[in-house]
């Protein structure tokens, strides 16, 4: 078990598991022990790679709690594949699928009790670290990893449960680099950082959405969603951006449930007008699907819709949520069951 603190009212991310499972990767061969073992500080050498160069990515994906009282991956062979993609665009030796798969499986079994009831869940942060010593490496790949799946049982990642975000836009800086923006690793996170607590303290916003030169990515870590009665539009798939496994899931079930779905750009002048009637929210695994009330552009606010969640909004996130946690059939097996 987890220490006795209480995911719901505990900031998210800040409780953790006391089981995991590691893997040593070493010129391209991964040695993992077979199962998970106790929680435990990691000991490093003052010049491992990832410390100086950044060599490190990570993934998030959750366990749900289900009717029968099992617990059930989301999409677990996405995650995995995307984590394969992260490792890989930071030239680390990429892990088979199964080992992966295996290694996450393996840890949620061994903390499967933390699993909160729902909303809550089972947070799975499959981790890779470059453990080479060597400062002279900065033009190097490491050749010598660490792979890890820690677990953490969460609540609501937003505060306070489903209520509307307000939104600053940013214009000129860009969320991170064109090789950088399909990966989960930090230097894409503390390069949003400055930008972020800019709008928190000069517009109390929650988050920044990343519209370089007008053209709408999406936030610091949630993708970004147009929404109304019959028709769903979001970004379509570059490079410049996290391609969100909730996403890729938001457009199937819209589609399912008789949306005209449109993947396309998007400017911040549409995104005003949509304010007009229509709903606008982010999505992602921790966030899962938040509604947006208002948007800050130039400083100027605009309120979305009457700035409360909208109907579709809320359709979208029970559509997915029931999935995700058992109480409705699963067409597209998405569930992992372990
Ligand atoms: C993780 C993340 C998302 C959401 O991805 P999901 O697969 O839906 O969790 C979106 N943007 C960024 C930058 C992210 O890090």
């Amino acid at each position: 078990m987890a220490n006795d603190r209480d995911p719901f009212t505990s900031p998210f991310g800040t409780i953790f598991s006391d089981k995991i499972t590691t893997a040593v990767g070493a010129d391209g061969t991964y040695t993992y022990s077979g199962s998970a073992e106790p929680l435990a500080d990691l000991s490093l050498h003052p010049g491992t790679h990832a410390l100086h160069y950044g060599s490190t990515c990570f993934e998030g994906l959750k366990a749900h709690r289900q009717p029968d009282g099992s617990v059930a991956i989301f999409r677990l062979d996405d995650h995995v594949a995307r984590f394969q993609q992260s490792i890989g665009l930071l030239y680390l030796d990429v892990p088979e699928a199964d080992l992966i798969r295996q290694m996450i499986i393996d840890a949620v079994v061994a903390n499967a009790d933390d699993t909160p009831v729902n909303p809550g869940a089972l947070y799975i942060r499959p981790t890779m670290i470059g453990t080479e010593q060597n400062i002279g490496a900065a033009a190097t790949p490491s050749k010598s990893t660490l792979m890890y799946m820690l677990n953490s049982p969460v609540g609501d990642y937003f505060a306070g449960g489903i209520r509307p975000l307000t939104l600053a836009v940013e214009q000129s800086i860009p969320r991170t680099t064109p090789q950088f923006g399909m990966i989960k690793s930090g230097a894409n996170y503390v390069m949003a950082l400055g930008v972020t607590l800019d709008a928190k303290r000069d517009h109390v916003a929650d988050q920044v959405l990343f519209a370089t030169a007008g053209d709408i990515t999406e936030t610091g870590a949630s993708n970004f969603f147009l929404v109304r009665d019959g028709e769903i539009v979001t970004r379509n798939l570059d490079t410049s951006f996290l391609h969100g496994v909730t996403r890729a899931s938001i457009l199937t079930m819209a589609g399912d449930l008789g949306y005209e779905v449109s993947e396309r750009s998007l400017t911040v002048d549409e995104l005003l007008a949509w304010g007009d009637g229509g709903e606008v929210f982010l999505s992602g695994t921790a966030a899962v699907v938040a509604p947006v009330g208002t948007v800050i552009v130039d400083g100027q606010k605009t309120t979305i819709g009457d700035g409360q969640p909208g109907p579709n909004t809320l359709k979208l996130r029970e559509a997915l949520t029931s999935v995700q946690d058992g109480t409705a059939d699963d067409p597209h097996g998405w569930r992992t069951v372990v």
